[in-house]
């Protein structure tokens, strides 16, 4: 919560708990994950707050934006260098704190100045995947049982 006091920004009801909920959070949330969880102890908060205040961390490198959800865009309060794993599936979005010896070929820098680097993987996570397999033999269990039923029908 220091870096936030430190920043200068002034720290009303509302923005210190979407702040606190920020905090630590790994989720990764969306304004709307944010606004559903605060207004439980804010009825009174706004979507529009939630928007205003994520802008103005974004705006002073407090928050980072992400899109590496092609739905919504979601909101990190950590922003240090990482990168991110999504699931296809649940959407969970997952740090990844390797350290990626990637580089722009000199050809392609051409005189720029390169500030860092996003690394976005795409997959499905592990629990996705054991309910996938769960399913899978279920539906080949299901089959064969079908299978056997009509034979004893016959
Ligand atoms: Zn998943
Ligand atoms: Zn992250």
């Amino acid at each position: 919560m220091a870096k936030y006091r430190d920043s200068g920004l002034k720290l009303t009801p509302q923005r210190l708990a979407i702040l606190e909920h920020l905090e630590g959070n790994k989720d990764h949330p969306s304004a709307e994950d944010i606004y559903k969880a605060v207004s439980r102890k804010f009825p009174t908060m706004s979507l529009a707050t939630v928007y205003n205040t994520l802008a103005t961390l974004k705006q002073r490198g407090l928050v980072r934006e992400l899109t590496v959800d092609p739905f919504k865009m979601r909101f990190d309060p950590e922003t240090g260098p990482h990168h991110h794993f999504i699931c296809m599936d649940c959407l969970k979005i997952i740090d990844i704190h390797t350290r990626f010896k990637i580089s722009l070929p000199e050809t392609e820098r051409a005189g720029a100045q390169i500030f860092g680097n996003h690394v976005e993987f795409y997959g499905r996570c592990s629990k996705c995947k054991k309910r996938k397999m769960k399913s899978f033999t279920f539906r080949k269990k299901g089959e064969r049982r079908g299978k056997w039923q009509r034979q004893r029908n016959s």
